[in-house]
């Protein structure tokens, strides 16, 4: 037996099936959604759709964005010689909160996991190297989380760095083990970037 009407158990199913959403507050979401006034639903919908057909990767960094170069990419004002690898965009955020970051970044979209299958080729490591042909670069910093996946990829990276002759370092380990970068103040952030050391 169902035990709500077919449209709304279907939006119940669309929210939980986003990160980080169980069944509980799924429901609660849906119920939410169907009290509020008309209007204000349409907007949210809007949003979403607009935000899906404007955002597009930074043709530099590969960060989400709605131009062709994001804002950190396209100043004049960031030292572009160092290069800060994130997995995602959230990371990226987070260390640019800190404001005291004067480098551009690379977001990998991931981290290599053989566990879940998803090897170098899966993420924006190809992009990186070639921005690396650019002699310009004098600097990758690896941000990647402290988790086994995030370790990974930065061994990964260093050693597929190392030959090129660019410096190659790793942020310290202020950064709790299994830490998410986005969940961490930004005073840790910061300590974690300038204890970084040479791989
Ligand atoms: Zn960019």
């Amino acid at each position: 037996m169902e035990l709500y009407s077919g449209p709304i158990n279907r939006l119940i199913d669309e929210l939980a099936a986003l990160p980080g959403i169980g069944e509980k507050s799924a429901s609660r979401l849906a119920f939410h959604l169907i009290n509020m006034p008309k209007g204000k639903v349409e907007r949210l919908a809007n949003t979403i759709v607009e935000a899906k057909e404007k955002v597009c990767y930074c043709r530099e960094c590969y960060t989400l964005t709605d131009k062709e170069l994001c804002p950190v990419c396209s100043s004049d004002k960031r030292d572009h010689s160092m290069i800060m690898v994130v997995e995602n965009s959230r990371d990226l955020a987070a260390y640019e909160k800190t404001g005291k970051y004067p480098g551009v970044y690379h977001v990998l979209h991931g981290a290599i996991s053989p566990m879940l299958g998803i090897g170098p080729g899966d993420i924006r490591l190809k992009e990186l190297l070639e921005r690396l042909q650019d002699d310009s670069v004098k600097e990758v910093i690896i941000a990647t989380n402290s988790s086994l996946e995030g370790e990974t990829t930065a061994m990964y990276i260093s050693k597929l760095i190392k030959p090129t002759g660019v410096k190659v370092t790793r942020i310290a380990s202020g950064v709790p083990v299994g830490g998410d970068l986005e969940c961490i103040d930004e005073v840790t952030l910061l300590r974690a970037l300038e204890g970084r050391t040479e791989l």
